[in-house]
């Protein structure tokens, strides 16, 4: 890497931050974008998105994403793989650790996005990859006429419950409560899904079958009568809701209770220069249509942080 010091680093290559990297570009920043442990975000995992405005047929996650990337390149974004280990954000330029490298730039949009939440049982963990998934659009299809169970209340559980009756026999959506956070129509329509199952009140004590290294039940927990029993699964999915991806910055940067970077007037952080965008500092909305508009005005602050620095 050169020792050059950039205008502006995007940390994240999900919409905010290819949003931020198509503004930044057209604006001659030559960006530079780190694309992170999740290149693509949310949106490259995601089949069918129905609400981007501008496509009235809907058009895939992926696609949405490869679109954005070349449209940030072809104005002379820069990309590269790796992601920000750690970040000195007290001195000018900012420092960036990015494996070996250290990365000076002058503004930094942080749109790291938010990473799937896990139960954190430890079969569950042992079994990542084995039948237990955060991910149905990824790992759906291993499960074609077998029964599966998804955790949640969410949208994201109700979303991964409908994917996955495309492949299951039976889906069976366990939720620890009996009130929903997910949308009122999302969850009518797992409701009236003739092969989604609901069981309520009811947590995962643990995940079988550790021996045989693959998934083959649950130990479920009533949580009003504490009775437990086994329910037959070949696949576990997690719809549990997501962690923000703002480790890097710990100490230097305030976050909520649950890590999102707190932000006053859409994306401006405590460190003038310093700018957040996307899921890792909107818990309200995290929608793709709000974290693009986050990711456009964080470049749009950057270039007039710039130029109120004379750059
Ligand atoms: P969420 O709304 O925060 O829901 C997470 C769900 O997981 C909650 O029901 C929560 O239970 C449960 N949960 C959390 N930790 C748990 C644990 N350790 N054990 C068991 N259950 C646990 O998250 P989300 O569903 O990912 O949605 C996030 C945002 O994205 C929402 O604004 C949503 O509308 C949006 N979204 C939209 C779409 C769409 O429109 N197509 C799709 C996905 C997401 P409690 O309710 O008891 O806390």
């Amino acid at each position: 890497m050169s020792n050059d010091i950039r205008n502006t680093v995007i940390l994240g290559s999900g919409c905010s931050g290819l949003t931020a990297a198509i503004y930044a570009a057209r604006a001659n920043l030559k960006p530079l974008v780190l694309e992170g442990h999740e290149p693509g975000g949310q949106l490259s995992l995601t089949t069918l998105v129905e609400n981007f405005p501008g496509f009235p047929e809907g058009i895939q996650g992926p696609q949405l994403i490869e679109n954005m990337k070349a449209q940030a390149a072809r104005f002379g974004a820069e990309f590269r793989h790796g992601h920000v280990a750690s970040a000195e954000l007290g001195s000018h330029p900012f420092k960036l650790r990015v494996g070996k490298d250290t990365i000076e730039t002058r503004t930094v949009i942080i749109a790291s996005g938010a990473t799937a939440r896990w139960l954190g049982l430890p079969n569950e963990q042992a079994l990542i990859g084995h039948g237990v998934s955060s991910c149905a659009t990824c790992d759906g299809f291993f499960f074609s006429g077998k029964e599966i169970a998804v955790i949640g209340g969410g949208d994201s559980a109700m979303e991964e419950a409908l994917f996955l009756t495309r492949f299951a026999t039976k889906v069976t959506v366990i939720h620890r409560r009996d009130g929903f956070r997910a949308s009122k129509i999302m969850l009518e329509r797992a409701q009236s899904h003739e092969k989604i199952h609901f069981i309520l009140n009811t947590v995962v004590d643990d995940v079988y079958d550790i021996e045989k290294k693959e998934v083959t039940g649950l130990l479920l927990r009533n949580m009003n009568t504490q009775q437990t029993h086994v329910l037959p699964v070949s696949a576990l999915f997690l719809g549990i809701g997501h962690i923000p991806n703002a480790k890097a910055f710990a100490g230097q940067l305030d976050t909520d209770e649950d890590g999102y970077i707190k932000t006053r007037d859409y994306v401006f952080t405590g460190v003038p220069g310093v700018f957040a965008s996307g899921d890792v500092q909107d818990r309200r909305y995290r929608q793709a249509i709000t974290a693009a508009g986050t990711g456009c005005m964080a470049a749009i602050e950057v270039e007039r942080f710039l130029e109120e620095q004379g750059r």
